[in-house]
């Protein structure tokens, strides 16, 4: 057995880059407003003890306005008042995203209003009759 592997490969230059402490304030961009916000040490830690694998997505003040959305839903439903609700939906004709007053069940065509009002020409006839 003759291992002729060359152990001489220099190892790579120091780079400065390396970090020395174990965490780093980072940026993330907000999907909700895109705008960058920090991601902080502490709730790096956090997030490490927690074992949770994905970091935040929203900034602190998107993540608030979608946890108060959620709440004044289930308020909502809770009270029994209906809310006008708006779902981003694409529309399974023209692809265009659209909203639906409506959370649409999965596996149904949801269509803009231009698609929908050209599949169902009669509701703008007002009478079917012809
Ligand atoms: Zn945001
Ligand atoms: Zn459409």
């Amino acid at each position: 057995m003759s291992e002729s592997e060359i152990p001489g490969i220099e190892a790579a230059s120091e780079t400065t880059l390396t970090d020395t402490s174990e965490f780093d304030d980072k940026p993330i961009l907000c999907i909700d407003c895109g705008v960058n916000f920090i991601w902080t040490v502490g709730e790096q830690a956090f997030f490490r003890d927690k074992k949770l694998q994905n970091p935040p997505k929203r900034c602190k003040e998107c993540k608030q306005a979608k946890n108060e959305r959620l709440a004044a839903i289930a308020a909502a439903q809770a009270s029994g008042v209906r809310q006008r609700i708006e779902v981003a939906v694409n529309c399974a004709k023209c692809g265009e995203t659209t909203t639906v007053p409506f959370y649409p069940s999965q596996g149904r065509p949801v269509y803009c209003r231009s698609c929908f009002l050209e599949m169902n020409p009669s509701i703008l006839n007002g009478n079917g009759a012809t």
